[in-house]
């Protein structure tokens, strides 16, 4: 495995822009892959199965889940979301770099087995702008929409160990944002050793 791989771990309450925000930068960097991890909810309206997330029944996660094929799994709103060993490890395997989508409690078990992995946290601008977002989301009743919101203020708590904050304000503002902190990150010292190494050995 390459170690100059970046991995962001991307946590944000419900009907944040954490999902519009990644599809701006992986339109930006098609080489950064993304971790599609699996799902007992119901697709989304223009959610595609494989790249979105892979729906599967309560069954088959349940074995999954017994198989150990999860890095991470965990509840929200009666459904169940888990990050794939197998997905994780074969991009990591080629030196990809690589964004994970994960609530909070998922970001923590990662960050026991990806210490070096980047933890990003976006923010609503206020919680009456995170309210419209989920409203104008839609597709869900109104008693899920108050779960998710009720959720959220608990999410927001664990924003303190996170390494970067990033306001959604405006999308295009937050989109470089994480832009910026992607860049930054390819360029620390310690993911440029190569490049370093290689100079080393013609100086
Ligand atoms: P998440 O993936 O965090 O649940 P989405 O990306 O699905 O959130 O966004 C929730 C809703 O808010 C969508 O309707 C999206 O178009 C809208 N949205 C996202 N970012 C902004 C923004 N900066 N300003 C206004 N609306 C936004
Ligand atoms: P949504 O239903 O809006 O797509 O996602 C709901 C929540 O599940 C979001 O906070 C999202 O980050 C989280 N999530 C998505 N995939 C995973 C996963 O594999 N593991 C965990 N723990 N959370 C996930």
């Amino acid at each position: 495995m390459s170690n100059s791989a970046v991995v962001i771990i991307i946590s944000a309450p419900s009907g944040t822009g954490k999902t519009s925000i990644c599809r701006s930068i992986f339109r930006q960097f098609p080489d950064i892959r993304f971790s599609v991890s699996y799902t007992t909810r119901p697709p989304r309206s223009g959610e595609v199965d494989g790249r979105d997330y892979y729906f599967v029944t309560e069954d088959v996660f349940r074995e999954k889940a017994q198989n150990g094929e999860f890095a991470e799994w965990a509840e929200n709103y009666g459904h169940h979301y888990g990050t794939s060993r197998r997905v994780v490890e074969e991009i990591r395997s080629r030196g990809e770099d690589l964004i994970l989508d994960v609530e909070p409690r998922g970001a923590r078990a990662l960050k026991e087995l990806y210490p070096d992995g980047v933890f990003v946290f976006v923010l609503p601008p206020d919680l009456e702008e995170l309210k419209k977002r989920l409203q104008k989301r839609g597709a869900e009743d109104d008693e899920i929409r108050e779960r998710r919101f009720q959720k959220a203020k608990d999410e927001i708590r664990e924003v303190v160990w996170y390494d970067y904050i990033i306001v959604n304000d405006r999308l295009e503002s937050a989109v470089e944002k994480l832009r910026a902190v992607y860049l930054a990150e390819k360029c620390r010292r310690e993911r440029q050793r190569p490049v370093i190494d290689g100079f080393m050995k013609e100086a």
